[in-house]
């Protein structure tokens, strides 16, 4: 059996399905007019920090559209997360998901907070609240779950678990500006949340995040410890750190977020495709929205059953990749697999087997409003058609290489 070469996948050959690459996250542009009006107004004024007009426009943007009283815009979500943990008085241990970006488990390690990884739920992608109660010790001071994918965790519950325990919640909601859980908006739950406006992120001021609660004390602390701790002009009443955001960085935001409803759109519009795309591909399962509630679509995620598809995850990763389709393992191997944790808790793995089992099989792909629905149809029609014929292709670059990735798990044949 010959195939031409034209109708061979670029791994072996063929002509790629795009001429260029296809990032996952690839920021999302808000009108350029509008944002160079502002820089002008920046230049006009000459504040370009510290709390400048547009820095309190879009924090009191934020705090509306999130209902909540306070907004502390920062330079970035990971500044955010460790200022408001300290402002918490966080220490020792902090229960926390390994199944998330490094950022969330950093911003403790960077305090010498233990980041205590606790596993997710099965078939779940989120914290798992029954596991909690194994992982609290007297020297617990917090949990800090993770929004994952836009997708809210279980919030009633781990609230219900952290009540019993009197231990305060954060949340790291990154990815999760402009979605809800149960009717609410993300950002009104738990002590605290934080957001990123990263690049990457759904809403982007360049870098960037916020700090958002509706207690009072914590939010002064938050924007007294954002700013070295000054209170007034010569008075300093408490140690801090700069963790200020730029009117640049306000400019980008706030034009982003005019532009807030086109991004959902756009994005729903690109998980409709996948979805429809996908969804009658056997291995393949697309993580679903709950469109009851508000979404922002930023994230495409599927799961990749190889003992059904007969290609594993790297494999399908360097096949999207020759078609110009960069997609991302996120967050492939997991906190617990990186350093330092690597080190400290070798073993960590073991209390983490569900985290592990969809790490091995998770991939992300393409969206944004950089990515067309017809670049949607495409990559769900080449996914299609490789596990089509799966066993053949999965077989062939085994044959090419040797890699221990490119094996399908021996628990397939079971
Ligand atoms: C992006 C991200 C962060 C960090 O935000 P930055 O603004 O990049 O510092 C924290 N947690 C999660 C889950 C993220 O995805």
């Amino acid at each position: 059996m010959s195939e031409d070469r034209k109708g061979q996948l670029a791994i072996f050959g063929g002509k790629p399905t795009f001429p260029k690459p296809l990032h996952v996250g690839v920021p999302n542009l808000g009108d350029r007019e509008r944002l160079y009006a502002r820089i002008d107004g920046i230049l006009d004024h000459r504040v370009l920090t510290n709390r400048g007009p547009l820095v309190m426009e879009f924090e009191e943007r934020i705090a509306d559209l999130v209902g909540v009283r306070h907004c502390i815009a920062m330079c970035n979500g990971t500044v955010a997360l460790e200022i408001v943990t300290r402002a918490l008085e966080f220490e020792h241990e902090v229960i926390t998901p390994s199944m998330t970006f490094i950022a969330t488990a950093h911003a403790l390690q960077w305090q010498r907070i233990t980041p205590v990884f606790c596993d997710i739920a099965p078939g779940g992608h989120h914290l798992d609240p029954a596991r909690i109660k194994d992982l609290v010790t007297p020297r617990s001071s917090g949990i800090l779950p993770v929004n994952l994918w836009g997708r809210p965790c279980n919030i009633d519950t781990i609230m219900s678990v952290a009540g019993h325990y009197e231990l305060p919640v954060v949340f790291d909601s990154a990815h999760a500006f402009g979605c809800s859980y149960k009717g609410k908006m993300i950002g009104g739950f738990g002590t605290a949340e934080v957001f990123s406006f990263h690049a990457t992120k759904f809403i982007n001021s360049f870098e960037g995040g916020a700090v958002v609660t509706d207690d009072d004390d914590l939010a002064e602390k938050v924007r007294l410890m954002q700013n070295f701790g000054f209170e007034g002009r010569d008075s300093v009443v408490h140690v801090g750190i700069n963790g200020k955001m730029t009117e640049i960085e306000a400019a980008m935001g706030l034009t982003s977020l005019e532009s807030m409803p086109a991004f959902v759109e756009h994005n729903r519009q690109n998980y409709a495709a996948y979805r429809d795309g996908l969804h009658r591909v056997p291995g393949i399962r697309l993580i679903e929205y709950d469109e009851r509630e508000h979404c922002n679509f930023q994230y495409i995620v599927i799961e990749l059953d190889e003992c059904i598809s007969s290609v594993t995850c790297a494999q399908m990763l360097d096949i999207l990749a020759a078609e110009n389709i960069d997609a991302r393992r996120y967050f492939y191997p997991g906190c617990h697999r990186m350093e330092p944790y690597r080190s400290y808790f070798p073993n960590a793995g073991m209390l983490l087997p569900n985290t592990e089992n969809l790490l091995g099989k998770v991939l992300t792909l393409p969206t944004g409003t950089s990515v067309s629905v017809e670049q949607v149809e495409k990559i769900t029609g080449l996914i299609a058609r490789v596990i089509e014929s799966g066993r053949s292709v999965g077989l062939r670059l085994r044959a090419m290489s040797g890699r221990r990735e490119y094996s399908i798990d021996s628990a397939c044949e079971a």
